[in-house]
């Protein structure tokens, strides 16, 4: 059969490419199929691919579109059109590569829209480049990084570029703007006044990051600043933010908020006590208007929640088996990390750290409710927090919180692309985009769950194997 033929010559494909990073890859990356002819061949322009009478999810109607193909040239989306227009006798698909879409449930790339490149990885003795495959083979084909240090981030992403058989799109962002010290050594930057803002911002602006994050230390004065300056650059502002309130942040023009602790921390009873959160009050109400009627986002990362802060001393959540494949370094630093977390939120009885995760997902509801834009992103790598696979868990923990499947899946693609600025290139399977997509055996709308079921990962054009994918990622 011509058909499948075909398919297993786009699998081929993808083996090769992974064959090309394990060449440059280095010590430690588990076997795969490298051979010294593959770098010839993974260089080569990926051909045309039909995607053959699959479901499409059409991320602005938040529904399968059955029965429909999808025509892939030159990296980018060529066509998407009903089946009986667009097949493999069709004069457009003459020459391509056909996957047999029948079965098949086709998602635009996903993105995480909160993860860290270089911090975290610092203490695990490991570089953003390593992790990369992890995002790409569990069908994550962008990353936003929320925070880390400037030219590293910028050597990962020239490594992503050259190898993305393996790597997801990498976008950049801001040190972490804080106090005097800043929270984080590794990657924080302590802006004394607002006549530091400018220069600061010009220079990033300048080292072409996406997004300025204020962090934990930063006050409004200086944060105020950092918001006109970087709306003047068409940088997004995103905030993990303490002393500068969330209500005045996104009174003042902040674009996104980042984790649903930086609006429940303004909502305590015992300002001392973070467990204390009241949201049946007015001020709950007043906060939860606010963000909603300035449109700003919120970036719940449930996942951090759940994996490093409050249940990090749990079997089921320590031994969870999307950790089994994580390197032994990072292995190594989330186990020291759970020791250090024990005295601290780990100290509160199981029962009322409970209490505190139920009170985040009704939350992470009321604002959804109330017409705010939730987004898609995890923190990973932090502790319990694997990267690529930890996406598909945040989606189950967003559907849990009430937010139907079909709208989860619209955020981690279009919104997770808008706060990227990058809707003209990817997060819809529409003609003109990069040709990002993941397909799925099973139908996420039925079942959220169902995102885990890859079949294959379409990155730049190049049809690939998450198995081999993965298998291109450190174990040491
Ligand atoms: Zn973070």
């Amino acid at each position: 059969m011509a058909a499948i033929d075909r398919r297993d010559f786009v699998r081929g494909a993808a083996l090769t490419g992974a064959g090309l990073a394990l060449g440059c890859g280095g010590e430690g990356r588990r076997a795969g199929p490298a051979s010294a002819t593959d770098q010839a061949a993974g260089d080569a322009p990926a051909p045309p691919l039909l995607i053959d009478r699959a479901s499409v999810f059409d991320v602005r109607a938040g529904a399968m579109r059955p029965d429909t193909s999808v025509l892939v040239r030159a990296g980018r989306i060529e066509a998407v059109a009903p089946a009986a227009e667009l097949n493999a006798e069709s004069d457009a698909a003459a020459g391509a590569a056909r996957i047999d879409g029948a079965g098949l449930f086709v998602l635009p790339g996903l993105i995480d829209a909160h993860v860290h490149v270089t911090h975290i990885l610092y203490q695990s003795y490991m570089t953003g480049d390593e992790v990369l495959p992890f995002y790409l083979g569990h069908g994550v084909t962008s990353i936003r990084s929320t925070g880390d240090n400037v030219p590293a981030q910028r050597l990962i992403e020239r490594y992503a570029d050259d190898h993305p058989e393996i790597s997801p799109n990498v976008f950049r962002c801001s040190f972490l703007i804080d106090g005097n010290p800043p929270w984080h050594p590794d990657v924080g930057w302590y802006l004394a006044t607002p006549a530091d803002v400018e220069p600061f911002v010009a220079d990033m602006a300048a080292w072409g990051v996406k997004t300025l994050k204020l962090y934990v230390g930063a006050g409004r004065e200086v944060g105020r600043r950092v918001i006109e300056v970087g709306h003047e650059h068409d940088l997004v502002v995103s905030g993990h933010l303490l002393d500068y309130h969330t209500g005045d942040a996104v009174r003042d023009g902040l674009d996104c908020v980042e984790h649903i602790y930086t609006v429940s921390n303004f909502l305590l009873d015992d300002p001392d006590d973070r467990h204390s959160i009241n949201l049946d009050s007015d001020e709950a109400r007043r906060l939860i208007d606010v963000i909603a009627e300035h449109g700003a986002r919120v970036d719940p990362t449930l996942m951090v929640f759940w994996g490093t802060l409050l249940f990090m001393d749990l079997p089921e959540v320590y031994g969870h088996p999307d950790h089994d494949p994580m390197p032994a370094r990072l292995k190594a630093f989330w186990d020291k990390d759970r020791e250090r977390r024990s005295l601290d939120w780990g100290a509160a009885p199981v029962s009322v750290r409970q209490g505190t995760w139920e009170k985040y997902l009704r939350l992470t509801g009321m604002l959804r409710e109330a017409g705010v834009q939730l987004l898609v992103g995890t923190d990973a790598p932090e502790p319990q927090v694997a990267p690529g696979a930890s996406l598909h868990h945040e989606m189950e923990f967003l559907v849990e919180a009430g937010m139907p499947a079909r709208e989860v899946l619209s955020a981690a693609t279009l919104e997770n692309a808008r706060i990227l600025k990058e809707e003209e290139n990817r997060g819809a399977v529409e003609a003109g985009l990069e040709a990002d997509l993941v397909l799925l055996e099973a139908d996420p709308l039925e079942d959220i769950r169902n995102t885990r079921r890859i079949r294959t990962v379409v990155r730049a054009g190049r049809a690939l194997d998450p198995a081999a994918i993965l298998a291109a990622a450190p174990t040491e």
